[in-house]
């Protein structure tokens, strides 16, 4: 059976899918694996672009590990199973009037998946999704099931937040969550220039700011996500379909086969695009909020920066691609987030800003990522686990501050590198 990621950027034909539905299940397919030497890639929803859970051999999915373990309404934490999707996790805190704290562009990845490669929001006063991470269940290469948390193996904690799928299988997760809260979402089409001589300002006025930008045009268009305890003023479920899929999506999709079959019309393509992305203000719970559904495929490279370069690292990436007469068809989105303590975390340390760079998965992305990659490595850049780079472990040890301790954690987990792949070998070394 062939198995292709979201983007359709790998591919692979695994030589058996374990599909455990108990953690008894789990530990039976890492057995069987070791005894026939081979190797073993978790696997959530397929959505890293990277890859992250391609296997060389045998795949395992948690798909059927999925649901609620525990509420702690003390603390407002919650345990779930590893393969439980971030839209299930949402609508079921939903009903007990708690959410994360931040959430990405979208919920269709399972939480173990979304942790395991550092996936983020944005928010300058807020952290990416495995920060909330209090506490975790693996079941290690040699069978053993870990549990993790600040009083047992607590060292672990800063490596399962973004673990790769390298430590172990990921079964149940504790998460840190946060009253239920509205947002009120404000989308604008603005002057690029405007947005980046205001950069820090946006992120320090703002709860939730994001804006993406059209390459070839001058305009930006802002993403203001302000927490507010008022009443909801939401879209209409059809208003919502005509924003998400029509403008969004659809729209989206026909402009880019315009601009494919007409490369000169890429510049207007962008200008008309960008002005029907913004879609003027609405208030809704957070979730419905931050996440969106994506059916344009596309392929994505995306680095964390320090916050403060972001003006000037986005201007050489514009100069760049008007002297190599490059115009995209799909936007570039920048974030921020808070500093966090994952060893392997794009935030490790500090506050982060983002570039992220997409190309529609029809055309290839090479001519662009090769052009914006070099910009953002001069600007301290680290990449995202779960999209394209070009990094190799030699380059990612030198930038990646918890590099070092997170593989002697690997090395104790997983000596015999049970949990490996041609990718594993490339971004951590053998
Ligand atoms: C349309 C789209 C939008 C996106 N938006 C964002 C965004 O806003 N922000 C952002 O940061 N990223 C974003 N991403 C990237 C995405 O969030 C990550 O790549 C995420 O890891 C995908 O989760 P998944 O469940 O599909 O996991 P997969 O891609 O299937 O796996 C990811 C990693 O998790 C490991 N893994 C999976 N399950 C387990 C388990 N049970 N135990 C141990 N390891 C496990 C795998 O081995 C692999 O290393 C987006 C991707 C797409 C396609």
């Amino acid at each position: 059976m062939t198995w292709t990621n979201w983007a359709r950027s790998q591919r692979a034909e695994p030589t058996w899918v374990h599909a455990p539905t108990t953690i008894d299940g789990v530990r039976r397919a890492i057995d069987r694996v070791r005894e026939s030497g081979g190797t073993l890639r978790p696997l959530g929803s397929g959505h890293s672009f990277s890859a992250a859970a391609r296997p060389d051999d045998a795949h395992l999915t948690v798909d059927a590990l999925s649901g609620l373990v525990e509420l702690d309404r003390a603390r407002d934490r919650v345990t779930v199973l590893a393969g439980t999707t971030i839209r299930d996790l949402c609508a079921l805190l939903a009903e007990h009037g708690l959410a994360l704290d931040n959430l990405g562009d979208i919920d269709r990845q399972t939480i173990a998946g979304a942790i395991s490669t550092g996936t983020h929001g944005t928010g300058l006063r807020h952290r990416s999704i495995g920060a909330s991470v209090v506490a975790a269940t693996l079941v290690t290469a040699d069978g053993r099931v870990l549990r993790v948390s600040d009083t047992e193996r607590p060292e672990l904690l800063p490596a399962v937040r973004l673990g790769l799928g390298v430590l172990g299988v990921l079964v149940d997760i504790t998460l840190q969550c946060v009253p239920a809260f509205a947002l009120e979402a404000i989308e604008a089409a603005v002057e690029l220039d405007a947005v980046l001589d205001d950069w820090m300002g946006l992120l320090q006025r703002t709860d939730h700011f994001e804006f993406f930008w059209f390459a070839g045009t001058s305009l930006a268009v802002t993403k203001s996500n302000r927490r507010v305890r008022g009443p909801l003023a939401p879209r209409s479920a059809i208003g919502r379909f005509v924003d998400e899929r029509l403008l969004t999506d659809v729209g989206h999709r026909a402009l880019l086969t315009i601009a494919a079959l007409a490369p000169a019309a890429s510049r207007a393509v962008n200008e008309v695009a960008a002005r029907g992305m913004a879609r003027g203000r609405f208030v809704e719970a957070s979730h419905r909020v931050f996440a969106a559904d994506r059916s344009v495929r596309f392929r994505e490279l995306e680095y964390g920066i320090p916050v403060a370069a972001l003006p000037e690292a986005l201007r050489e990436i514009d100069g760049a691609l008007r002297r190599a007469g490059l115009v995209p068809t799909f936007p570039f989105e920048m974030r921020a987030i808070a500093a966090d303590d994952a060893l392997l975390s794009t935030a490790n340390g500090r506050d982060t800003a983002y570039i992220a760079a997409h190309r529609w998965w029809r055309e290839d992305p090479r001519p662009l990522f090769e052009l914006v990659e070099p910009i953002l490595l001069a600007h301290d850049g680290r990449p995202h686990w779960g999209k394209h780079h070009s990094l190799r472990a030699a380059q990612l040890a030198e930038r990646v501050p918890g590099f070092t301790a997170f593989r002697a954690l690997r090395d104790e987990l997983d000596p015999d590198r049970t949990f490996s792949s041609d990718w594993t070998r490339r971004v951590l070394g053998d």
